[in-house]
């Protein structure tokens, strides 16, 4: 019984054995799953400090008042 994984970028069964780039079934599924770990990582600090700013200067309107 072969050991297989799903990869997580394309779904495909990938072998566990011997496989460098587990869990994953290839070298370019495993850069995707980065890629996107990575852009989600560096997009959620971006937007955070857009929105952030805002919502406290009006709390801190609505407090004074
Ligand atoms: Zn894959």
């Amino acid at each position: 019984m072969p050991v297989t994984v799903k990869c997580p970028t394309c779904g495909k069964e990938a072998a566990w054995k011997d496989n460098p780039y587990r869990p994953f079934c290839s070298d370019r599924c495993q850069l995707i799953d980065l890629g996107a770990w990575t852009e989600e990582r560096y997009r959620i600090p971006a937007e955070e400090p857009e929105s952030l700013p805002g919502d406290e200067d009006d709390d801190d309107r609505q407090k004074v008042r």
